[in-house]
């Protein structure tokens, strides 16, 4: 090993460059890629090896284990999930974030000072979305951990209005959290946080064919509560339909009732890119805190993602995710570091990808991004809408079209359709279940996605449903 690793120290820029090679072609040849492998043979795990190969040897034992099933999933037709593809300013970013693979903590001190880098890419994120300066946001993982990390700190700010501080005390009585379609990871947070989604209060949808909250209900519960505080998770666009809440109006109940208000946006959050969809997320500076995630919509790599809470709450915040016993209680900022604000410890630069996209693209590319994609699932849409074997389940209100089988006789054979659909490797898209119907989600939030790409994936559809039928 010893040798190997001499040789591969020896040959780093040798071993870059097959990298650098190989990355390229994959990248130039991204749209061509399968979107699914299937009838795959996963090769049988391997044993640690002895003394190991030195790494352009397991270059080659990877591309012959397991590039083959490497799916074509930042291409163009990957419309499953919410699934960004990937900028070239991200990648440049992403290889650097491990090239120079800092610690990320801290502004100023001793060591690494990375944090800096971070603190900027989080105003660029609130510049973007036109947010007002006043959130303390960072990055973590996904929105899945956003979303954990806001709705710790509401549980903090809701356990210091019942007297109790349940960072020390941990979680005695019951929270109550009010919401009407939230996404299944703020469920998986109120369990992991101890609040415990049976705890979950669901308020009814505006109507059964919206997902979002209904505001008389929503008032009607709250006072139900007879004054007691409690959580809001709001959605500023939901999976299946992209619905957002009325931020409006929730921000005139928030003058009157004492609550948590928290939006996730992970993908939604981008209309406010854009003067023609701004108007869906109109006062949601209002809410104490938004998740938003970067590996959709902004296009850079996995795993990013970043949390907003109100500045205000710092200290709340910071009692949180105190890493000290004794935490450092004066101005925060004037000693920051992420380890006292977030979940994780030692993190890696993870706002840099995002950083080198921002400042790559600006503003305008961004908006450019946005309104193709919603344009493109416009399209998609008005496409389905005229066939003769396909339907909408929701209108598209932005990026997402959640369609079925026209005929409701065939609800049975949606999976079957879905399943031959994504086994020709030209397009991905997902299951789900809205209004009575299995359906099908189709999710256009790639950068590289084009008219072309529309019509392509529509005509496969159309061959498939011809065999199925
Ligand atoms: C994707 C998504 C999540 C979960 O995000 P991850 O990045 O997969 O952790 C949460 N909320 C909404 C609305 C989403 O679209």
């Amino acid at each position: 090993m010893k040798e190997h690793l001499k040789n591969d120290a020896v040959n780093i820029s040798h071993l870059l460059d097959i990298i650098k090679k190989q990355g390229s072609e994959y990248l130039n040849s991204l749209a061509d890629r399968a979107t699914s492998v299937p009838n795959v043979s996963v090769p049988e795990l391997a044993d640690l090896p002895e003394n190991g190969y030195g790494t352009e040897e397991v270059i080659r034992i990877f591309n012959e284990r397991f590039e083959p099933v490497m799916v074509g999933s930042s291409g163009p037709r990957y419309l499953g999930f919410v699934t960004g593809g990937t900028t070239p300013a991200s990648v440049a970013g992403d290889w650097l974030t491990t090239i120079y693979d800092q610690n990320t903590q801290s502004t100023k001190g001793q060591g690494d000072i990375s944090a800096n880098v971070e603190l900027e890419t989080v105003k660029f994120i609130l510049e973007l979305l036109e947010l007002p300066h006043h959130f303390l946001g960072g990055f973590v993982t996904g929105a899945t951990m956003s979303n954990f990390t806001c709705l710790a700190v509401a549980r903090q700010w809701l356990g210091k209005e019942k007297s109790r501080d349940v960072a020390k005390e941990g979680v005695s009585e019951v929270f109550r959290v009010l919401t009407a379609t939230p996404h299944s990871s703020s469920v998986k947070s109120l369990a992991l946080l101890g609040l415990g989604s049976n705890n979950m209060i669901k308020i009814k949808t505006e109507g059964s064919d919206r997902e979002a909250i209904s505001v008389p209900d929503l008032e009607e519960q709250i006072k139900r509560l007879d004054g007691e505080p409690f959580i809001l998770i709001s959605s500023g666009g939901t999976v299946n339909t992209v619905d957002f809440d009325d931020f409006m109006e929730i921000r005139k109940l928030k003058e009157q009732y004492n609550f948590w208000w928290h939006i996730d946006a992970a993908f939604g959050g981008f209309a406010a890119c854009s003067e023609h969809y701004k108007h869906l997320v109109k006062d949601w500076e209002y809410a104490d805190s938004i998740t938003v995630d970067c590996h959709k919509w902004l296009n850079v790599p996995y795993e990013s993602a970043v949390f907003l809470v109100k500045e205000e709450y710092r200290i709340l915040q910071m009692e949180t995710f105190q890493n000290s016993n004794a935490p450092y209680l004066g101005d925060p900022l004037d000693n920051f570091g992420y380890l006292n604000f977030l979940p994780e410890n030692s993190r890696r630069l993870k706002a840099l990808p995002a950083w080198f996209s921002m400042m790559a693209y600006g503003k305008n590319g961004y908006r450019d991004i946005v309104e193709n994609n919603v344009s493109l699932a416009r399209n998609f849409g008005r496409l389905i809408e005229n066939s003769n074997d396909f339907k909408l389940l929701a209108p598209v209100r932005l990026n997402t079209v959640c369609f079925t089988l026209k005929d409701d006789a065939k609800q049975n054979e949606v999976e079957k359709f879905l399943e031959m659909l994504n086994d020709t490797g030209k397009v991905f898209m997902t299951p789900t279940f809205y209004n009575q119907h299995k359906g099908i989600r189709a999710a256009f939030v790639n950068w590289i996605t084009s008219e072309t790409d529309v019509q392509l994936i529509f005509d496969t559809m159309n061959e498939v449903i011809a065999d199925v039928n």
